[in-house]
């Protein structure tokens, strides 16, 4: 049965409430701009950052990307043109010499991708979003191969530093999916499902939900043994509702 519209209601405040405790974490290479539009430099940066965020701890992949573009790079302005000029990037010397993620794939993608923000965007990656809606920038991201879910999380990233107006909708991450899935249905959802549920909550820009689920699926609402006495969504959900009534039947 579908959640009631009340339902999606109630949920949606009790994350924003979390929301205004708690904001966004900051982002490497563009939260110290404090919501002045980048500069090349940073915003090449933070595309790399975006494009290795997958399968992987988030501080290890954020720093690796740092380390590439400043330690091995010598941080240059035209980072994509150079990424693209490095030759043999698909071997494994070269995945060996730059450790930037465990996955093959992952490294091997960053310089096809780069290719495409040389070609169409001169090299800077400040054209794929400047004066472009979220829906834009996401759908010129997955046309260049960067994948639904981090192109999602990168348009959401630059409305949270102000570099995009109008959020986006959510990554519909494993942690996500779980604590979605958990409130509204009582088990883990699709990504195609946990983004239905959040489009209904709210329907323009569910991207401002994003940092508050995803923080609590990592940290409470855990695949196993999740601490709901500690959840501030424990009044709505389906989950904890279920299993409480099956421990009072026994
Ligand atoms: S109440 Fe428990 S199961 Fe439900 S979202 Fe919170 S931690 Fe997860």
């Amino acid at each position: 049965m579908k959640p009631s519209s009340r339902k999606y209601e109630r949920v949606r405040k009790l994350i924003r409430e979390e929301r205004r405790k708690q904001p966004p974490m900051p982002i490497m290479f563009l939260s110290r701009l404090n919501g002045r539009w980048a500069d090349k430099r940073s915003a090449n940066k933070f595309l790399l950052g975006c494009i290795l965020d997958y399968q992987m701890r988030v501080g290890l992949i954020w720093e690796n990307a740092r380390r590439f573009a400043e330690d091995d790079l010598g941080d240059p302005r035209d980072l994509w043109d150079d990424i693209i000029r490095i030759p043999k990037w698909n071997t494994k010397t070269v995945r060996r010499r730059y450790n930037l993620h465990r996955l093959t794939a992952a490294h091997d993608r960053v310089q096809r991708i780069g290719k495409e923000i040389v070609e169409q965007y001169g090299g800077d990656a400040r054209n794929i979003w400047k004066n472009q809606s979220p829906c834009v920038t996401q759908n010129r991201l997955e046309g260049m191969g960067v994948g639904p879910q981090i192109s999602r999380m990168t348009a959401g990233m630059l409305y949270d530093t102000k570099q995009i107006k109008g959020a986006g909708e959510l990554k519909a991450d494993i942690h996500v999916r779980r604590v979605l899935g958990r409130v509204f249905t009582g088990d883990m959802v699709s990504a195609d499902a946990a983004l239905d549920i959040a489009k209904e909550m709210m329907p323009r820009g569910s991207w401002k939900l994003d940092a508050q689920l995803f923080r609590l699926g990592k940290s409470t609402c855990k695949k196993t043994n999740p601490d709901c006495g500690g959840c501030f969504l424990r009044a709505e959900c389906k989950s904890r509702k279920g299993s409480r009534r099956r421990n009072a039947v026994r």
